[in-house]
């Protein structure tokens, strides 16, 4: 048996394996739906470029993807160093946050610059720091004005601008910082769909972004990257007050415990379930493809734990930007989720519960839709209101197909669980929308004679619009 559709949808983060115009049309056709742009890694000139750059080959093979800009929040590196630095188990070596200020060279400790000068007062001796990636740990046992002076707990090497991780520590950065503006306003002009703000500690940090939206009369929609402890720690009112939540797993490692990471995703997806936000799972996936054509059984594992805990997208990073394989991963991806979806059965009790009458009709639709094999939901939106309630109800087993007359929304669609998405203006009249809707998925094959829709719309009544759902058989 196969199904439908792929209800999970993918994301898949461009690089130089996938910059190619070449390779984006692979990309695109092997059913990618939303693209990602790792600000840390790319300059404005580039930005512009690819984002054009997908929007051509979309047009050219006819499968318009969403882009989504992932801009870096409140990140600490290491400044540049001439030649690598190998540090050994042992070893006492500083951090500067003035690098103006001459060292004293007298004491022979090797150091690096930090770009953050109120790391001194954020830390504590005895905290840990974890350079590039956590792949190097070392303790903090001496603050000075100028420095931390740290142990090394283990060795690695230290080369230019590494990401640095303060597990536990509450950083007093800005979490929407010079170079996130200075980003995200290129990302507008070059009209991005989403934009993913990293290290999201507080509802406040979404609402700093949404004022800068709103500034700008964006209607861009908002992702917020939970990457560490004060993530968890507010994740309801995140969720809240985001418009989508993605569980960044790469750096959640690093900055929690790893044994905690299945128990934090679980929650988060489960906080988005309740919310009826849509949720993304990131990093990691299948990460041995970054050099092998097959994943490893535990990642076709975590792949489909994903798919089974009902989140709306699985996301793909290294595997993309540098992997040898990046089209077989997509490929690989969609096959997993098709087969785990099969085995969905009904979510009631995990789902969210609206108390509004609107989503009331919608819940109507989806307990009809369950309860009629092979049904289809068809519905209608300018907003997207309708397609997000739908989508937070998962329907088990049938698509939603989502007509909109707005070309953005219908890219931003695409990040919801089992919708599928069609641009086409509306009538004037509702009932003419929907015959219209109706013989443009006979002209594709999506429906045919017979078929079941379920149909979640306004319909004109005594020159009224009011909610409704019909049950229609395709003649
Ligand atoms: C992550 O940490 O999992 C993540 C997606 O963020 P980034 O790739 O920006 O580190």
């Amino acid at each position: 048996m196969s199904s439908d559709i792929r209800r999970t949808k993918i994301i898949a983060t461009i690089g130089p394996a996938t910059e190619s115009e070449e390779n984006l049309e692979k990309l695109i056709l092997s059913g990618v739906d939303i693209a990602r742009l790792n600000m840390a890694h790319a300059s404005h000139e580039w930005t512009r470029m690819i984002i054009r750059r997908i929007r051509k080959v979309s047009q050219k093979i006819d499968r318009d993807i969403a882009i989504m800009m992932d801009i870096k929040g409140p990140e600490i590196r290491t400044g540049d160093v001439d030649i690598p630095l190998e540090l050994k188990v042992g070893e006492i070596f500083d951090f500067n946050v003035k690098p103006e200020i001459d060292r004293d060279n007298s004491e022979k400790v090797r150091s690096v610059d930090v770009n953050y000068r109120d790391l001194v007062d954020d830390i504590k001796v005895g905290d840990t720091v974890l350079v590039d990636n956590g792949l190097i740990s070392l303790e903090v046992f001496e603050k000075h004005d100028a420095h931390i002076r740290c142990r090394v707990l283990i060795p690695g090497e230290i080369k230019s601008r590494r990401h640095i991780n303060l597990p536990g520590v509450k950083v007093n950065l800005p979490s929407f910082t010079q170079k996130d503006r200075a980003d995200t306003t290129v990302g507008l002009e070059e009209e991005i769909d989403f934009v993913a703000l990293s290290f999201v500690r507080s509802a406040d940090d979404i609402t700093l972004l949404r004022d800068f939206l709103t500034e700008k009369e964006s209607n861009v929609r908002i992702i917020a990257k939970i990457e560490d402890q004060s993530g968890i720690t507010n994740l309801d009112a995140i969720v809240r007050s985001a418009d989508a939540l993605m569980v960044a797993r790469g750096d959640l490692g690093i900055e929690c415990p790893f044994e905690e990471l299945p128990v934090i995703q679980r929650r988060a997806v489960r906080s988005c379930l309740a919310q009826g936000r849509p949720v993304i799972v990131a990093t990691h996936m299948l990460e041995s493809m970054i050099t092998q054509p097959l994943p490893t059984r535990a990642e076709i594992t975590d792949v489909a734990n994903a798919v089974y805990e009902l989140a709306d997208c699985v996301m793909l990073s290294g595997e993309t930007t540098i992997g040898k394989y990046p089209t077989e991963c997509v490929g690989i991806l969609s096959k997993i989720a098709r087969r785990i979806e099969l085995e969905e059965d009904t979510v009631e009790g995990q789902i969210a519960v609206f108390t509004g009458d609107r989503m009331k009709v919608l819940h109507s639709a989806v307990v009809l839709a369950n309860e009629i094999a092979h049904s289809k939901i068809l519905t209608f939106t300018r907003r997207g209101f309708m397609a997000h309630g739908l989508a937070a109800q998962r329907p088990t087993r049938a698509p939603i197909l989502t007509f909109t007359p707005n070309e953005k929304l219908f890219r931003q669609l695409r990040l919801l669980r089992a919708v599928e998405p069609f641009l086409m203006p509306f009538a004037s009249e509702p009932d003419a929308t929907i015959e219209n809707a109706i013989a443009h998925l006979k002209r594709l094959r999506r429906i045919k004679t017979g078929d079941k829709l379920i149909i979640a719309t306004d319909i004109l009544s005594q020159d009224r619009l009011v909610d409704s759902v019909q049950l229609r058989t395709i003649s």
